[in-house]
C-alpha cells in the first residue's frame, strides 16, 4: 500500500496531489477550482481503493498550487483530504484542510424559498459545530442543515446541471 502511494505521488515533478477525496467528488472539485477547462495537465483517479475511505478520488495537477481560499473550499467537500505539494518529485508539504468559519458562494441553499436562490446574491453559510455534529447555517433563510445532507445535495444539484 505504501509503495502504491509513493508511485502516485512520484508521478509529477512540480504541483499538487489531492488525495483522499471522497468518491464522486473529484469532478466537483475540479469544477470548483475552475480546473475542468484549463490547459493544466491534470490526472484524475476515480473510485480508487482506499484504506481510510471505502473508495476515493485523487487529483494530480502539474505546475499548480492551491490558494488558501481553494484549500478552504476543498475542506467543505473533502474534509479528510490530504494536499501534497510536490517539488522535484518530492513531497515538500502535506496539508490537511480545515473547515473555515464561513463558506461563501460555493454552496446552494437547499431551501427552495431561500432568497439566495432567487436573487443575484452569493450564498453564505456559517459552519456550526455542536459537539462534533457539523451544521451549516444559511445567512439568508437562517435554516441550519446537517453537513452531510447539504453536501450530498450539492452533488445531486451538480450532476443534474
Ligand atoms: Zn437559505
Amino acid at each position: 500500500m505504501i509503495r502504491e502511494k509513493n508511485i502516485q505521488v512520484e508521478a509529477i515533478k512540480i504541483g499538487t496531489v489531492i488525495d483522499h477525496i471522497p468518491a464522486h467528488f473529484g469532478f466537483k472539485i475540479l469544477s470548483l477550482f475552475c480546473l475542468s477547462n484549463t490547459e493544466k495537465r491534470i490526472t484524475i483517479g476515480l473510485n480508487l481503493p482506499s484504506q481510510v475511505l471505502e473508495r476515493k478520488d485523487l487529483i494530480k495537477i502539474e505546475n499548480f498550487f492551491l490558494t488558501q481560499d481553494q484549500i478552504n473550499n476543498l475542506a467543505i467537500y473533502a474534509p479528510y483530504s490530504t494536499i501534497n505539494c510536490i517539488n522535484d518529485y518530492e513531497v515538500i508539504a502535506k496539508i490537511s484542510p480545515l473547515l473555515p468559519e464561513y463558506v461563501n458562494k460555493i454552496l446552494i441553499c437547499t431551501n427552495s424559498n431561500c432568497i439566495s436562490n432567487s436573487e443575484l446574491i452569493n450564498s453564505c453559510f456559517r459552519i456550526k459545530n455542536y459537539s462534533g455534529e457539523i451544521f451549516l447555517k444559511c445567512r439568508y433563510c437562517e435554516n441550519e442543515f446537517p453537513y452531510n445532507i447539504l453536501i450530498s445535495n450539492q452533488i445531486n444539484l451538480f450532476s443534474s446541471l
